[in-house]
């Protein structure tokens, strides 16, 4: 027993505390929107999600268990509760997320470490021929700035920069609601390449490989990493920037992966490109949290705008739960990008970007909303959570 009265702790893009009632309504409230989207006969099966813990890997875990009887093993790398320090907010999702899955009677098994390692997939092969069964579908939605290497131990550290010469754009401190401009230099080729190296396609290929070398892919197995592709004024920094670069090295390990599973199982792989949200990796990005701020009034005034979840309701109803249909673009990526990238939305946000400045920011946007889902992320200023009363901290993940 741990109780404590828990405020939140931000410094910039960073809450070091998070609030487990309030992760626990947070996620009771995806349960609930993924519930209410359910189709009329899942087909249920088993979902390995990797990066389950928060964001849109926590959404696709929920989508699959809630919306499609999916079993699930979510994979992530979460601090627990240790003394006066509460756990992560992965953590308290992931207890709130296996009592959810419990009441509607779906296995869950977690396993909370470094999914780099060898290791880590040894342990996910065994968990899931001991209690799961063979993978129906693989989420890939792991953000991280570091990698070790599983073969030579090298450490990578991710950068976001841009490639090939400097980008000067303006950005937001969420703290003191500061419009200012940053310049960022480019990235050396080091750089670049160690940014592939920790967020590029490496890493799924290795989970392909050991999930097919132990015959633990089920028939029609459906395959999804995510990306992101945005609007022309955060190319620079994202689409062609040192994290572009490691999207395009998913998408050539995706389409690879693609041509063996049509042959071998009769599955498929496909890129989902997400929108633009509020999460702990994308608050990080220059110039992002600024954009999404000015998206999400355009989005609300036009009643389009989606969090995570109702994404990844959509992913799994429209394309990939066993038994959908998978409908792909051009290009064979799945767009669920496609309301936040519409002409009329666009347009409206850069009109607000060319203008935009600490005096005018809030009155262009609603920076609240923001800063709240910022908060919420870590489980605090949830509706109908009482943050004056002392709160459980030390509540375990089951093993
Ligand atoms: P997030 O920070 O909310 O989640 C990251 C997840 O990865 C967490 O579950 C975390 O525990 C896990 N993780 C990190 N390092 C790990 C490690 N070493 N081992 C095991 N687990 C680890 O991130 P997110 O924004 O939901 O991003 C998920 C994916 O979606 C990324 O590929 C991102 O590029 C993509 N995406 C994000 C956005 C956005 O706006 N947030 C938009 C489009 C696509």
């Amino acid at each position: 027993m741990a109780m404590e009265v828990i405020s939140p702790r931000i410094r910039g893009f960073v809450c070091t505390n998070a609030h487990p009632e309030g992760c626990a309504a947070a996620v009771r409230r995806q349960v609930g929107i993924a519930r209410a989207a359910r189709p009329a006969a899942p087909r249920g099966g088993t979902a390995l999600v990797i990066g389950a813990s928060t964001g849109y890997g926590l959404g696709s875990r929920i989508a699959a268990a809630i919306g499609h009887d999916m079993d699930t093993l979510g994979v992530f790398l979460e601090r627990s509760p240790s003394g006066s320090k509460t756990g992560t907010a992965g953590w308290y999702n992931t207890v709130a997320f296996h009592d959810a899955a419990d009441h509607a009677g779906r296995k869950a098994v977690s396993i909370n470490a470094d999914a780099f390692s060898n290791a880590t997939r040894e342990r996910a092969l065994d968990r899931i021929r001991r209690e799961l069964g063979p993978i129906d579908l693989l989420v890939y939605s792991l953000a991280s700035p570091v990698r070790t290497h599983p073969e030579t131990g090298q450490s990578f550290r991710s950068s976001l920069k841009p490639i090939g010469r400097a980008y000067t754009t303006k950005t937001l401190e969420l703290e003191d609601s500061r419009v200012h401009e940053v310049t960022l230099e480019p990235a050396t080729q080091e750089e670049i390449d160690a940014t592939v190296a920790v967020m590029g396609g490496d890493d799924l290929r290795r989970w392909m490989d050991a999930l097919a070398r132990a015959d633990l892919l089920a028939p029609g197995v459906r395959v999804t990493a995510y990306s992101y592709i945005g609007p022309q004024l955060t190319w620079p920094i994202y689409r062609d920037g040192t994290i572009g670069a490691a999207k395009n090295d998913v998408r050539r390990v995706v389409d690879e992966l693609d041509a063996q599973l049509r042959k071998s199982h009769g599955g498929g792989a496909w890129v989902s490109m997400n929108a633009g949200v509020v999460t702990q990796a994308s608050s990080a990005i220059p110039a992002v949290p600024l954009y999404i701020s000015l998206l999400y009034q355009v989005m609300g005034d036009l009643g389009l705008k989606e969090e995570p979840i109702h994404q990844m309701v959509r992913l799994l109803n429209d394309h990939l739960a066993p038994g959908a249909i998978p409908a792909p673009d051009s290009d064979r990526l799945i767009r669920l990008d496609d309301r936040e990238l519409r002409a009329d939305v666009q347009a409206r946000v850069a009109g607000m970007w060319r203008e935009v400045t600490t005096e005018n920011v809030r009155s262009l946007c609603d920076l609240d909303l923001v800063k709240r889902e910022f908060q919420q992320l870590f489980g605090f200023a949830v509706e109908g959570v009482d943050y004056s009363k002392p709160a459980e901290t030390e509540s375990p993940i089951p093993v």
